[in-house]
């Protein structure tokens, strides 16, 4: 059984060498085989200027992208994430599901942090990376769009509603927890303006809440099933604004590497899985992701 540290010093020194000799790269994967791919542009020499130029080769020959999208993306449409300053989360913790089913004052906490978050939402425009990624639709050269965000702003940004996959559901539409029942989420606010401190379903006296997944609730078959579809038939997968920390989200890139495709990743943080990609933007995606989509023909 070969030591894994130094396979692992191996594949750096092997990839620091390839680098600067301008030849093909070796992908330093720590499942323990090397793999071929093309430039690790997450490597530190290389400026921004290279890793567009990188990320834009790999675009230009792919033509069934799938792309990943996390609350980063919309944190520049001014709709802040839930670990960040002025998150609406950060004075009163997300109510769990177990909690919002049980307790009626978990309910109540519930419904005035949603009250702040709606106004913000209500507020954001698409910015320039949603944009950029309808003109990749345009292209047609875009296969889905798997987002962990519930803002519907990639809809607004103009892309069909069946290219989106919300993983963690929609803000725009309430649901009841019994029966599934659904409303828009303005009739809901409007009962709720009305008096209602704890609105339920008018069809089984369900607790209605906001169409999206609570910690602690499962996300549901008919999101995760074409997200990982869409994973394992993609011929690039490009990740933006996510951290990659929660799953199943952060499962869809391994799905994808399966099949030795390559992997994109834009986001102002580094992830876990950054060593696995052939490109690798620490990067505002609203900056970069438009200069990349220009470079495609
Ligand atoms: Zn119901």
């Amino acid at each position: 059984m070969p030591d894994t540290n130094i396979i692992s010093q191996t594949h750096l020194i092997i990839l620091h060498m390839f680098q600067i000799s301008g030849y093909t790269f070796i992908r330093n994967d720590p499942v323990q085989h090397l793999l071929p791919t093309r430039k690790l542009s997450h490597l530190p020499m290389l400026t921004l200027q290279q890793q567009i130029e990188d990320a834009a080769e790999l675009l230009q020959h792919a033509h069934h992208i799938a792309v990943l999208t996390g609350a980063g993306i919309s944190t520049e449409s001014g709709i802040p994430d839930f670990r960040s300053p002025g998150s609406p989360w950060q004075d009163n913790p997300p109510v769990g599901y177990k909690a919002f089913i049980t307790d009626a004052e978990a309910r109540q906490r519930y419904w005035q942090t949603r009250r702040n978050l709606s106004a913000q939402v209500a507020l954001a425009h698409p910015n320039a990376a949603h944009y950029a990624l309808v003109e990749l639709e345009k292209m047609q050269r875009l296969a889905g769009i798997i987002t962990q965000n519930f803002d519907g702003l990639h809809q607004d940004a103009g892309h069909l509603p069946e290219r989106v996959i919300e993983l963690h559901g929609t803000s725009r539409e309430a649901a009841c927890t019994l029966c599934g029942n659904r409303s828009s989420m303005s009739e809901l606010q409007q009962r709720i303006d009305a008096g209602e401190i704890d609105p339920c379903c008018p069809l089984c006296g369900g607790y209605m809440k906001a169409a999206t997944i609570l910690f602690g609730q499962k996300v549901p078959d008919t999101a995760l099933l074409p997200a990982k579809k869409l994973a394992s038939t993609c011929d690039l997968f490009l990740v933006i604004g996510s951290s990659l920390k929660v799953t199943p989200a952060s499962m869809l890139p391994h799905i994808a590497l399966r099949r030795e495709i390559p992997l994109i990743i834009i986001n102002l943080q580094p992830t876990s899985i950054d060593h696995l990609a052939d490109v690798t933007i620490n990067q505002k995606a609203g900056e970069v992701l438009p200069r990349i989509i220009a470079l495609l023909r």
